[in-house]
């Protein structure tokens, strides 16, 4: 995924927000990349460009080498539906839904058979441990459990990159804790790509690489050191 000069203002001059500045980087597969910064520095505004929720004014988002701003059609339902998955801070599952049957919403958008995604949804809520709550409704569930459900949900259609919206922001430190395994589970076992906004600095440990960002614009990268990781 390249990022490049990507621009969003909000409002008219002069009283524009810039709420991306002229953004630049690079997600190279199988990266497990955090954005950080305080509230009202863009990252929302980042991930919903690349999520194609949102235009852009200018700049440029490549996932492969193609341009996604020019997907129509079922090119972008491909794009939105198969190559990214997204995870929001309040799980936005839908209440009169089972955890089974928010899970399954991706699939009947896409037109896939739920027996073809059967196998899928078994593993996806055995690694998750969600196996107990696919009968339950949101309002049946503990906060940890509703994100590991709305994560399955992401995750269902296999999609190659995972863009997450502070997915600690409304969970306790230890559901925090268990969701970011699971991510960096999903990251070393399946090379999933995710890329995830968070203030969080527990969440942040996990990243190797972490941006910061600042008024819409990059002001510090930070890489981990990969020889104390493993170890
Ligand atoms: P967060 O800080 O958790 O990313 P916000 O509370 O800033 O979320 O934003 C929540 C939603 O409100 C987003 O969809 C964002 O686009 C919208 N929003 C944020 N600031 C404004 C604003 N000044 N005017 C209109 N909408 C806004
Ligand atoms: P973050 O996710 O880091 O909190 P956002 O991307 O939500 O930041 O917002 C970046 C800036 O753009 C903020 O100043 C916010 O108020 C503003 N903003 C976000 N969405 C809107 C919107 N829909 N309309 C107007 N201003 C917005």
């Amino acid at each position: 995924l390249k990022i490049e000069s990507l621009k969003k203002y909000y409002g008219k001059k002069p009283n524009q927000t810039k709420a991306l500045d002229g953004i630049s980087f690079q997600v190279m597969p199988g990266e497990f990349l955090g954005i950080m910064g305080s509230s009202g520095s863009g990252k929302s505004t980042l991930l919903n460009c690349i999520a194609t929720v949102i235009k852009p004014d200018s700049g440029t988002i490549e996932l492969q080498g193609k341009e996604i701003q020019a997907l129509k059609g079922a090119k972008l339902a491909q794009y939105r539906g198969r190559e990214i998955g997204y995870l929001f801070q309040n799980f936005e599952l839908l209440d009169n839904l089972t955890g089974r049957e928010n899970i399954m919403v991706p699939l009947s958008i896409h037109g896939v058979s739920e027996d073809e995604s059967r196998n899928r949804l078994e593993k996806l809520s055995s690694y998750l441990e969600i196996d107990n709550v696919l009968d339950k409704f949101p309002s049946q569930m503990s906060g940890g459990q509703r994100q590991r459900v709305a994560a399955a949900r992401a995750l269902i259609l296999n999609p190659g990159i995972i863009l997450a919206d502070e997915p600690t922001g409304a969970l306790d430190s230890r559901n925090a804790k268990a969701l970011m395994e699971k991510l960096l589970g999903l990251n070393r076992d399946d090379n999933t790509t995710i890329l995830m906004v968070t203030h969080d600095s527990n969440a942040a440990s996990f990243c190797k690489r972490i941006l910061f960002i600042q008024d819409g614009r990059i002001f510090h990268e930070l890489r981990r050191d990969m020889e104390r990781e493993s170890q």
